[in-house]
Formats: C-alpha cells, structure tokens, sequence
C-alpha cells in the first residue's frame, strides 16, 4: 500500500478541497440564477397584534420571503401599511375582493393571522387561489374544518404549514435531538405549563367562542401539550383532563385553566396545564439518565434551558423569521416542512379529545394517532 505522508495528505486535502468549492461554487452559480435570489412574497390576512408587531417587522429580515402584499377589513390600515412598508396598491386586498389575488404573481404565499374562526375559510380561499398557506394556531375550529384546509391545499397543489414558530427555534431542535439521540436515557416523565393572565377587554375575541373555538386550551395549550410530545418523541395514546373556573364573570364562554395528563406507548406520561387566569411558561423532562428543562419555554425569547449535563444557550434570533424562512425555503429548495398542517390536524385531534374527557368527568380518552403523525419531515 502506497504509504501517505502529512505533507503530502495535506495538499491531497487542500486540492480536494478546492476541488469541492469549485463544483459547490458552480452548483451554487446555477442554483442562484434559478431560485437562490428568488425571495417568495407574503401576503398577511389580518393586521391584528401579531401581524404588526411579530410578524411584518420579522419580515423585514428574512431572507428567502418578504412582505409583498396585505388583506385587511379595516380601510383605514391601508395607506399606513402601505407606507410603513412600501406595498403597491395591487398588492392589497380585502376580506370581500380576496379571490383576486390569485392573478397576483407577486404573491407566493398567503398567511392567514384571524380569529380561529376565520382560518379554514382564508385558508380554503388562498389554496383556491393557487397560494402556498401558513395557517395560525389553532389550526380551526374543529377537526373537519383541519381535513378541509389539508384538502384544499392537496388538490390545489399548493404547500399548508403551520403558524408553529417554536419548531424553527434552537432550543426546540435541541430537545428534539436529545430525545433522537438518548441525551438523557428513555424519557419517563414531561411536565409543560404554557399560560398567561388576562385581564384585558371582556369582548376580546379570545373570550368568545364563536370566534374562538375554546379559551386557553386552543390558544396556550397547544405548546404544552406539543412540547409533551417532542420531549417523549411520540403522540399520546390517552388523555385525561380536569377544568378548573375561578373568574367566570370575566371567562363566561371559554375555558379559564386547564391539566390533563397524557400516556405514551413507550410507558413516558406527561402533565400539562394551561391557564389564561395565571402565568405559566416551562417544560421540564425526565430521563433515565438526568433531566432537562426550558424556561421559559414557548415565549417569542430568548428561551433558557438547563440540565443536569448544565445549562444550553443559543444566540436569540426572531422566532418568526426563522419559521417564515423555514416554510419558504420548503417550498424553494424542498427542505422539511417542520410544521405541516397534519401538525395542526394532529393538535385538534388532541384539543378535541380533551374537552371530550372533560365532558366526561375526566374519564380517559384513547387516542387513535400512529406514533408520529403529524411530525415535520
Ligand atoms: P388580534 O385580535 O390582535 O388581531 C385580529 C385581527 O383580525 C385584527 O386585525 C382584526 O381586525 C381582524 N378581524 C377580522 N374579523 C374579526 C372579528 N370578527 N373579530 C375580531 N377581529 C377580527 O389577534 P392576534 O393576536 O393578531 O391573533 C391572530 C391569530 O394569530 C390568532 O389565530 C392567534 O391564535 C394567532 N397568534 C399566534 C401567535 C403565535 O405565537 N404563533 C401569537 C399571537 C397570535
């Protein structure tokens, strides 16, 4: 065998290396003339709170989509956004004139930021028009409602991700790692709390079912109980759940506080609370071989986390840029959609079995859910 020395195995190196840039560099060349300077345009349905103050400053500084084009009810936010952010008045549309933007080239995508009630119907509307959808959690207002958005999008030929900003966050693939990679043995035991007061305007949509679907449980549950599900790595197979009401003045439509506790196949269980009448934010994970936690864990950050191996970090970035990049570059490149809409499905799935346990003094509920289903790519 011919025997290498370090010089010689260095040059060997060097010149594969180069060898590589030079073919990644024209890989590159030919990719940026197609889709690689290609930035997808968004379009925001509804300028509530999240659209102004997450959502359009997040697109500032994304780099594989802009904010090209808006919907709104309100005429007066017309003019303002479009001088705030530089959108042609083709590029903005109401609830009724909506349909049109299907001749609008400038629109790749339609991100849909309404009351709950709202999603399937925008949602259906931008699939129709022939536009990928982002879709806000909760996904809608039941489970029929989630397969129509799916179907539509399916027959559409057009790509459905959720709103589900922490699956683009650091600390969230962290978790997910551990538990691929055993970090801290077979996880036994999640509990996750993702809450917050509201003492705010008692005709808030939130506040009303109609609009809303259901109260903290559709709005702040859905992190807790999917952070039970990337920290076990599975979908429960049973669900137990407890309502509590302290305030039914202030919460007369919608669920005020709520636990419920979850089995695995694996034999894991998890509990999980969530509350609009007390602040709540952590998911703390139990191993064979140690414990890991996030707090706070679901906000817009910078999220902490600590384990018995020490506490991780990671540099604070938009949560929102990430995830918009994230759906972008699915569509673009074909990268994985870490929030399909079988995710949101899978959500309600769940939402819906545990107001079905609560209806029922809280008597276990069987889950029907293949293991992973509804998981990003
Ligand atoms: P918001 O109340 O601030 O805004 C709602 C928008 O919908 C407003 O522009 C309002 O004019 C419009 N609207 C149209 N019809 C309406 C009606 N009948 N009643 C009330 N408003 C109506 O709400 P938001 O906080 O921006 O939430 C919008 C969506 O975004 C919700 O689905 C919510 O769950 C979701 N959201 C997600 C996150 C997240 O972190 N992923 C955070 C906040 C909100």
């Amino acid at each position: 065998m011919k025997k290498i020395n370090r010089r010689s195995f260095n040059a060997k190196l060097t010149q594969g290396l180069a060898g590589t840039a030079l073919i990644s560099n024209m890989v590159m060349a030919n990719t940026k003339n197609n889709k690689q300077d290609r930035k997808l345009g968004i379009a925001l349905v509804g300028l509530g709170s999240y659209s102004t103050y997450q959502l359009a400053p997040a697109l500032q500084d994304t780099k594989h989509c802009y904010l090209a084009g808006i919907v709104t009810g309100t005429p007066e936010k017309e003019a303002i956004w479009a001088k705030k952010y530089g959108i042609p008045k083709t590029n903005i549309y109401n609830y009724s004139n909506f349909d049109a933007i299907k001749d609008n080239n400038d629109i790749d995508i339609v991100y849909v930021v309404l009351p709950n009630s709202m999603h399937a119907e925008f949602s259906i509307r931008a699939a129709r028009a022939g536009k990928h959808v982002i879709c806000e959690k909760p996904m809608a207002m039941n489970v029929t409602e989630c397969d129509e958005i799916i179907d539509a999008c399916k027959k559409a030929g057009v790509k459905l991700g959720m709103g589900y900003r922490l699956h683009s966050e650091p600390y969230t693939q962290e978790v997910k790692r551990y538990v691929k990679e055993k970090t801290f043995g077979d996880i036994l035991y999640v509990s996750a709390d993702a809450s917050y007061r509201s003492t705010g305007n008692p005709e808030q949509w939130r506040l009303n079912k109609e609009l809303s679907g259901g109260g903290a449980l559709v709005n702040m549950g859905v992190y807790a109980f999917q952070s039970a599900i990337y920290a076990t790595g599975e979908n429960p197979i049973a669900v137990s759940a407890q309502e509590f009401s302290t305030r039914p003045d202030y919460f007369k439509a919608t669920d005020e506080t709520i636990t419920a506790q979850f089995k695995f196949k694996s034999g894991a269980v998890a509990n999980m609370t969530t509350s609009h009448n007390f602040g709540g934010n952590r998911l703390h994970a139990v191993g064979t071989e140690g414990w890991f936690e996030l707090e706070p864990a679901n906000n817009y950050g910078p999220l902490h986390g600590n384990s018995s191996k020490g506490e991780f970090n990671f540099p604070h970035e938009s949560q929102q840029k990430l995830q918009m990049d994230d759906f972008a570059s699915h569509i673009l490149f074909n990268t994985p959609n870490l929030a399909p809409g079988e995710m949101g499905k899978r959500d309600m799935i769940i939402i819906e079995a545990i107001y079905n346990s609560i209806a029922n003094k809280g008597s276990e509920v069987i889950l029907d859910l293949p293991a992973n289903y509804g998981f990003g790519d």
